[in-house]
């Protein structure tokens, strides 16, 4: 049976910041579906906290786990309206050690961090289309970081991989318009217990940042559902760094 509440499955969405999205988009009348790659009791438990939502393991580095968890997704709910590409690792490099960032790197995290949101695209591209139908576009919002926007970040692969994920949003904003739109968001330092132990990019945002701190994943989640809610915009990376990159 086709869900009547609208859809969203959120990837990562059992830790960090997408715990905060998915629960964010629950709020706004969605049914989710919350992934994860490993954690799945912290995911069962978030699933039945919140309203009609659901949740799966998938490993997205392996391409039948993607297929996997959508056809999951779609045998649940019969729909899919909104995709966030929020799942991505990253590995801290310095960027003048350039053997570090050895090839094997490199391709982990390519297919995580941008093979992967591409691929789940592709698989969902039907569901999405069909989503116009209902009156509002079908809609992707990808993670990615102001690291792929401007030469910084934990790692030069991971920059790069931001990076590129940026102008496939671009692209695929694009050639799926006007059925489906597609953004991104490219947060500077997020306070997720990932970034806990970052004193140094702590201190960066507190001392040099005109908003004086990092963002919380509230602040990122609040966005995600601005992109969801507006009808119009399409292709655009939006980084929310709290105007670090001005000064
Ligand atoms: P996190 O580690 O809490 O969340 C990452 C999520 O990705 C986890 O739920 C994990 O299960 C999932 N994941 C990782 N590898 C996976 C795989 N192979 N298959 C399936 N799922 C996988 O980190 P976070 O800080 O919440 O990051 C979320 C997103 O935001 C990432 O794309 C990250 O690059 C981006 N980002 C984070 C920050 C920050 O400061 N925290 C800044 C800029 C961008």
């Amino acid at each position: 049976m086709t869900s009547e509440l609208p859809v969203a499955l959120v990837t990562g969405s059992a830790s960090g910041i997408g715990l905060a999205i998915a629960r964010r988009l629950s709020r706004e009348g969605y049914a989710v579906v919350v992934h994860s790659r490993s954690s799945v009791d912290a995911g069962r438990q978030i699933a039945g906290e919140l309203r009609d939502a659901v949740y799966f393991q998938a490993d997205l580095s392996i391409e039948a786990d993607r297929r996997h968890l959508v056809e999951q997704a779609l045998e649940r709910y019969g729909r899919l309206d909104v995709l966030v590409n929020n799942a991505g690792i990253s590995r801290i490099i310095a960027h003048s050690d350039l053997l570090a960032a050895t090839s094997d790197v490199w391709r982990e995290l390519n297919e995580v961090n941008l093979v992967a949101p591409y691929h789940l695209v592709a698989l969902a591209e039907q569901a999405l289309r069909a989503s116009a139908r209902t009156g509002h576009a079908g809609c992707v919002v990808n993670i990615s970081s102001h690291a792929g926007v401007r030469p910084k970040g934990a790692s030069i692969p991971y920059a790069a991989t931001k990076a590129a994920l940026n102008h496939v949003t671009r692209l695929l904003a694009l050639s799926l318009a006007p059925d489906i739109r597609v953004n991104a968001i490219a947060p500077g330092l997020v306070d997720t217990p990932l970034t806990a132990g970052w004193q140094h990019a702590q201190e960066l945002w507190r001392t040099r940042s005109p908003m004086k701190r990092a963002a919380t994943p509230d602040d990122i989640a609040d966005l995600v559902a601005a992109l969801v809610n507006n009808q119009y915009l399409t292709g655009e990376i939006l980084v929310a760094d709290g105007g670090l990159n001005l000064t």
